[in-house]
């Protein structure tokens, strides 16, 4: 597991996980939505929150963070969200996480990390999606990872499970 310098997770953090952890799970009960969860916080307020809902849609960007993105944005009557902090239950895709530094995030927390499942969540073969945060002229968006690392994983598919290729979101 590779070393952490950001500080531990806070009780706060915690709890809002559970939420998404909640919703996650909401996703998985409903008929073409998936068990990704998100939270947008802002000033300790949950503003929007989310599940996946691609296959609901049929719209492949109707990811969580997305969804509650877009939430938060009606909600606020606004188009950015400085400060805020987003939690999802796995780390955020390329989109996702591009998005977050469009929408002026504040921090990124996330559950389950790339390696703790299965390669169909993500779309590059080595690409980490958070080097696009790393990368990004931003330098005020921080991101915790592993917050509940193990009740997030346990939603997915698990690293070098048999997933039949038809039920590959990447291939
Ligand atoms: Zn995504």
């Amino acid at each position: 597991m590779p070393s952490d310098p950001t500080p531990p997770a806070s009780e706060q953090d915690i709890a809002f996980m559970r939420r998404a952890i909640e919703l996650a799970k909401q996703g998985e009960r409903a008929r073409g939505a998936s068990p990704i969860g998100c939270v947008i916080v802002m000033d300790g307020r949950i503003v929007a929150e989310a599940h996946n809902e691609v296959d609901i849609r049929h719209d492949p960007t109707a990811h969580a963070e997305v969804m509650a993105m877009r939430r938060a944005g009606e909600a606020l009557g606004v188009s950015q969200f400085p400060d805020a902090v987003l939690y999802s239950t796995l780390q955020p895709c390329g989109m996702c996480s591009m998005a977050s530094i469009w929408a002026k995030i504040g921090r990124i927390v996330y559950g389950a990390e790339r390696d703790d499942v299965h390669q169909m969540y993500f779309e590059g073969r080595h690409l980490d999606t958070m080097d696009f945060i790393t990368d990004a002229f931003r330098d005020d968006l921080s991101v915790k990872g592993g917050v509940l690392r193990r009740e997030c994983a346990g939603l997915y598919h698990q690293p070098g499970e048999d997933v039949p290729l038809e039920e590959q979101a990447n291939i």
